[in-house]
């Protein structure tokens, strides 16, 4: 186990801590089917990217068909 050789005073590391906040996102609404997604990304609800529908997208999916 590496050993640190000196005390990080809870000035530094505080310091060192104030680039550590997350940013909240920006998402956008989806221009087709009204849901948030992130700008600049394929709508993961409708697969649609501006009016294209760029991934075709499965309504019904029954993956535990046959775990009963
Ligand atoms: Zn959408």
């Amino acid at each position: 186990m590496a050993v640190q050789q000196n005390k990080v005073s809870k000035s530094r590391r505080n310091n060192r801590r104030a680039h550590d906040a997350l940013t909240a996102g920006n998402p956008n609404e989806c221009g087709n089917c009204g849901e948030l997604k992130r700008p600049h990304h394929v709508c993961p609800s409708c697969g649609h990217y501006g009016e294209r529908e760029v991934i075709a997208m499965n309504d019904e999916i029954d993956l535990d068909e046959d775990a009963a």
